[in-house]
């Protein structure tokens, strides 16, 4: 199988030309990260939890530092990992002093009975695996604290409709031998209330990865992800015989109808196939397969290169 990975770095709206280029050219090392893992003979785990640890570390994306705060000017972090071979999933939710939440949800998949861990149970969980504890403040960049700033200062002035975010990171991967994973992990939505929970660590929302079908991981507003189970309904259409790109279109525009939920994905098909689609302003991704990168951010301003 010729081993494929495809990176998200959430919705991008009105963001400065320095500051867009700073993502893509973060997206564009997160996907080199998880092929070179995949060309070594890694599995497609340990490929998506090697390109989103390497987001979660770049201040420039809504995950690890860099995530968005809460009300109380506080990071809560989600984040979720499934390896498609067997289904076996992890997930952490609303944790907070950890540099790479996505290496917690890996390790609540491989070492605990269970899928989902919170808050202190999470956190306890951490300390126990020997994860260091990272202050706060350390994850907290000052461009957090202004936009919860303006956040606070126009809320209620023009906030109808769906909000739009920014930076969520996500992987899919389908390695040598066929298995497909994915991995999603966010700060979540900026003034969010203390202990609410996103789409991401949502096995099914925030993503879905089957040997049998194919892997996705979503991002956008995560209420309306969550309503329709955005990552699984896009599987049950590859299911249903449509292609990678018609499944994506399908269950975007159905949140977008259904509950006027704008987002994005990226989807990797068990047969290789991949594509990354959005109904929000944009969404910084990139993908590489057969030694070729592919990237874009705004819609029709995809750039290919060939991967060292
Ligand atoms: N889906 C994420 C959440 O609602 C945010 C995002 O993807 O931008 O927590």
């Amino acid at each position: 199988m010729n081993p494929v990975v495809v990176v998200h770095g959430g919705g991008a709206s009105s963001i400065s030309k320095d500051r867009k280029e700073r993502m893509r050219q973060g997206i564009v090392r997160a996907a080199t990260v998880g092929y070179c893992i995949l060309k070594g003979g890694g599995s497609a785990v340990d490929a998506v939890e090697g390109a989103v640890a390497e987001l979660e570390n770049d201040p420039e994306f809504n995950a690890g530092c860099g995530s968005v705060l809460n009300v109380n000017g506080d990071i809560e972090m989600d984040a979720s990992i499934m390896d498609g071979k067997d289904l076996s999933t992890g997930a952490v939710s609303a944790v907070r002093c950890i540099a790479n939440p996505v290496k917690l949800a890996r390790l609540v998949m491989d070492k605990t009975p269970h899928c989902f861990l919170t808050n202190q149970g999470a956190a306890k969980f951490a300390a126990d695996m020997g994860i260091p504890e990272v202050p706060v403040e350390q994850l907290i960049t000052e461009r957090n604290r202004k936009h919860l700033e303006k956040e606070k200062a126009e809320k209620g002035a023009q906030k109808s409709g769906c909000p739009e975010n920014l930076g969520t990171v996500g992987a899919v991967a389908l390695d040598c031998k066929g298995n497909l994973a994915y991995a999603t992990s966010t700060g979540g939505i900026v003034n969010k209330m203390i202990g609410r929970v996103g789409d991401s660590p949502c096995v099914g929302s925030g993503g879905y990865a089957d040997n049998n079908i194919g892997a996705v991981s979503t991002t956008g507003h995560g209420e309306s992800i969550l309503k329709v189970n955005l990552a699984r309904l896009t599987l049950f259409h590859i299911e249903q015989g449509k292609t990678a790109e018609e499944a994506a279109n399908l269950s975007l525009n159905y949140m977008k109808s259904r509950v006027k939920g704008l987002g994005g994905l990226i989807l990797i098909s068990k047969t290789g196939d991949w594509v990354a689609k959005w109904t929000s302003t944009s969404m910084p991704w990139a993908a590489a397969k057969e030694g070729k990168l592919h990237a874009g951010i705004d819609l029709n301003d995809t750039t290919i290169t060939e991967l060292p």
